[in-house]
């Protein structure tokens, strides 16, 4: 079986019929691409940066944050790099920043993300620096989590193009064209307005851990309610359709990047609602892809019609175990 799982890191991630599916890596650390390339990471589909912030009692500069992300991009040979800007803030919150800012009363819907960054631009500005330049050595696209709104989306953009000016000024190399600038689809309210959201965007990654846990109104790391944490809860699965088919109808590029995506039991049914694109811990990489292997297509699409009839996520596992069960 493990050597079965490390013969499939060197074939492509196809289904049965022929599509082609990316499988990217979610990274907490620069040391994790490593695993990832080596489990056949196609790229990596999210880095998150809040490493940068932890443990210490100043803030990154801009200088530290470009080495490291140019050194990533230098080890991925061309591979696209998908750079997350700090998702810090509620319980996350950097000794250097807590100083200034009052406890929040509820962290999960508080100053976090990119209402943090929209509140002290200097930090945006910093991390948008460091990702231009990183851009000028390999394909790297810039996402922003916890968007709520389209004005959000604006003032990062514009903000990117401030940076963006004034580092040419400077004679400083940087990604040209500007990279794709995306947002975190995590927040219901994001997901229900993807179609209007999709103009501001370049293309979107779902967020399924944040997205589940606002959607149900579960916390996300509470045990008492752990239980009741489901991805496959029917009002999840709609909001992941209707952003995933606001994207196809915008033209837009949509990937899936929380731990939704990492588990081989939902693959059909992400792909049978129209994913293309999975991100997910280096660790899951091959079973996701012996899933995606084994895969009709054409009957993955009808199984999730189906299960998108369904109000009953034990109805809705049922059918889905069903299908995985046929594929061996
Ligand atoms: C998510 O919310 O699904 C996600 C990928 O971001 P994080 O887990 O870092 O909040
Ligand atoms: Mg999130």
């Amino acid at each position: 079986e493990r050597e079965q799982l490390k013969a499939l890191r060197r074939v492509p991630a196809v289904t049965r019929d022929g599509t082609n599916v990316t499988l990217q890596a979610n990274l907490e650390l620069p040391r994790e691409l490593e695993a990832a390339l080596e489990a056949g990471a196609a790229g990596v589909g999210l880095l998150r940066t809040e490493f940068l912030y932890m443990n210490r009692d100043d803030l990154p500069g801009e200088e530290e944050q470009y080495a490291i992300l140019r050194d990533l991009i230098q080890q991925m040979g061309g591979k696209p790099l998908t750079a997350r800007t700090m998702d810090i803030g509620g319980e996350k919150l950097a000794t250097a920043l807590s100083k200034h800012f009052a406890e929040p009363a509820n962290p999960a819907l508080g100053l976090r993300a990119i209402r943090l960054g929209l509140k002290e631009p200097k930090l945006m500005e910093v991390q948008l620096a460091a990702m231009l330049r990183a851009g000028a050595h390999g394909p790297i696209r810039i996402l922003v989590p916890m968007i709520s709104s389209i004005a959000e989306m604006k003032a990062v953009r514009e903000m990117m193009g401030i940076v963006a000016r004034r580092l040419t000024r400077r004679g400083i190399a940087i990604a040209d064209p500007l990279p794709p600038l995306g947002a975190m689809i995590e927040v219901p309210g994001a997901a229900l307005s993807a179609d209007s959201l999709a103009h501001a965007c370049d293309f979107f990654a779902i967020g399924t851990n944040d997205l589940i846990q606002y959607t149900l109104a579960i916390d996300r790391g509470d045990e008492q309610v752990a239980h009741l944490y489901d991805p496959l809860h029917p009002a999840v699965l709609r909001l992941v359709q209707f952003t995933v088919q606001a994207a196809a109808r915008r033209g837009i590029p949509v990937s899936i990047c929380g731990e939704m995506a990492g588990d081989p039991r939902y693959a059909a049914l992400l792909l049978g609602l129209g994913v293309r694109d999975l991100s997910m811990a280096p660790g899951n990489l091959p079973l996701v892809k012996r899933r995606v292997r084994a895969l009709d297509l054409v009957e993955a699409t009808r199984r999730a019609e189906t299960i998108m009839e369904q109000s009953d996520s034990g109805r809705i596992a049922a059918l889905l175990d069903d299908f995985n069960e046929a594929a061996g």
